[in-house]
């Protein structure tokens, strides 16, 4: 968990030091500016974020607060994720981890009576100022706690988005269904049966097909609610490493309830209480030394 950036040979920067190529297409300077520019904002702003110094700011949320009805279940949210890493969110049930993942697609736009106030920016843009939402949950992709297949067979699940985008090219189409379906470590599994059945699958295999449905959208960020909660023991790691190989491409963020899961994949770690992000910080620091006590005590496991 902890040298996974050196483990990748990526740097801070988003640098393939491997490979000596820059993993997206701004330059280290221009992408520097940007960040310095956003942080000099939040300054000026007062504005005190859960930032880590050095890293490229991929999600930038300021000052959140989400209500539903009356209750408050997001009470000032500041944090900066690193992009192309993997963000853990940890926390007793109840805290808020779940809402907190929707609002970073908006999803919590479509449940009545919610309250959303503050700022969340994805590459410095405002999202709830954006009015495409469809475009946005395109970018920001998201998969649940139980694999939600279509009942159609694996190809027609996979290209599903893509077709519904306007992509009509049997070729294309074909091409995505591979690239998608290896990217999510599954090929292997169904390339002999793509017109079988979804849900004729194993619950792990599903998973790791809805997986490949949101990578065939070509997001840039995957949210995950708890992933493998519903999987066995050998599904869950077999989706642990297809995480792990996700993140030199994508941002990931992923609610778990397993401490062991946020330490074994993630690069970082926050710890939401009541509603609130209590510590962020590297997911070994969380684990190893912690700064608050009521971190402490919960990887302790003294509640939650
Ligand atoms: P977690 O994912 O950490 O278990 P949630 O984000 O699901 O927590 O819930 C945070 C709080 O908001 C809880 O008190 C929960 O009961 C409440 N809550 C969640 N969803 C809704 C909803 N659709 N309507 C009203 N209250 C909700
Ligand atoms: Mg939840």
């Amino acid at each position: 968990m902890s040298d996974n950036i050196n483990k990748n040979n990526i740097d801070s920067n988003g640098v393939d030091l491997k490979n000596n190529v820059n993993t997206d297409n701004k330059s280290i300077d221009e992408k520097r500016i940007a960040i310095d520019s956003i942080r000099k904002e939040y300054t000026d702003r007062n504005l005190v974020g859960n930032s880590l110094p050095g890293d490229e700011i991929k999600i930038s949320v300021r000052n959140l607060n989400l209500f539903y009805g009356e209750k408050h279940a997001l009470k000032d949210v500041n944090i900066d994720m690193p992009g192309n890493r993997v963000i853990a969110l940890i926390g007793p049930s109840g805290c808020g981890k779940s809402t907190f993942l929707r609002t970073l697609n908006r999803m919590n736009d479509l449940i009545e009576g919610v309250t959303i106030k503050g700022e969340i920016r994805i590459n410095a843009e405002d999202i709830y100022k954006t009015t495409d939402v469809i475009d946005l949950r395109t970018r920001v992709g998201m998969v649940f706690q139980k694999a939600n297949l279509f009942p159609m067979s694996i190809y027609d699940n996979i290209v599903y988005g893509p077709r519904i985008q306007g992509q009509r090219d049997k070729k294309k189409l074909d091409e995505i269904v591979e690239k998608s379906l290896r990217g999510a470590a599954i090929w292997d599994e169904v390339k002999d049966n793509l017109k079988g059945a979804a849900l004729g699958l194993s619950g792990g295999q599903q998973q790791r097909v809805c997986i490949a449905r949101t990578i065939a959208m070509d997001p840039d960020i995957i949210l995950m609610d708890e992933p493998t909660s519903a999987l066995d023991p050998i599904s869950t790691l077999k989706v642990e490493e297809l995480i792990e190989s996700l993140k030199g491409a994508y941002t990931i963020v992923i609610v778990t309830h397993n401490m062991q899961q946020a330490a074994r994949i993630s690069d970082y770690t926050a710890f939401f209480l009541n509603g609130e992000i209590v510590e962020f910080d590297e997911t070994k620091n969380i684990f190893e030394n912690p700064k608050d006590k009521r971190t402490e005590d919960y990887i302790n496991g003294r509640f939650g």
